[in-house]
């Protein structure tokens, strides 16, 4: 779990949990509150009642672990492992770019070329 993407997301993308909950028969500020708590407690999953947990499973996570990388050349071009990095996870929140490591070293040389 990327505690520090969770409180950017917070802070400035919460629209984007929003969003995912949109639709849902759930309440977003319900998810939001749980973001809040693990945020509070340093990730600690142990403290989440099963109601909480799900929450974060289908709402939290996708945004904080396991984030899948867009590919510089889109869906199936990541040239990483698919997935995207720890120390980059910030970053794609910021410049709302979704590219790991491998993939913003080629998306720059690129540009560059
Ligand atoms: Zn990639």
């Amino acid at each position: 779990m990327n505690l520090d993407a969770l409180k950017y997301i917070l802070n400035n993308r919460i629209e984007l949990i929003e969003e995912i909950v949109a639709g849902t028969q759930y309440d977003s500020s319900a998810t939001i509150g749980v973001a809040n708590f693990l945020l509070a407690n340093e990730g600690n999953l142990e403290l989440l009642s099963q109601a909480q947990k799900y929450h974060y499973k289908e709402f939290i996570k996708p945004f904080i672990e396991s984030a899948t990388c867009d590919g510089v050349f889109g869906n199936g071009t990541c040239t990483g492992n698919g997935y995207i990095d720890d120390e980059s996870l910030i970053a794609c929140y910021i410049e709302d770019e979704f590219l790991c490591q491998h993939c913003r070293y080629d998306a720059e040389r690129i540009t560059v070329d």
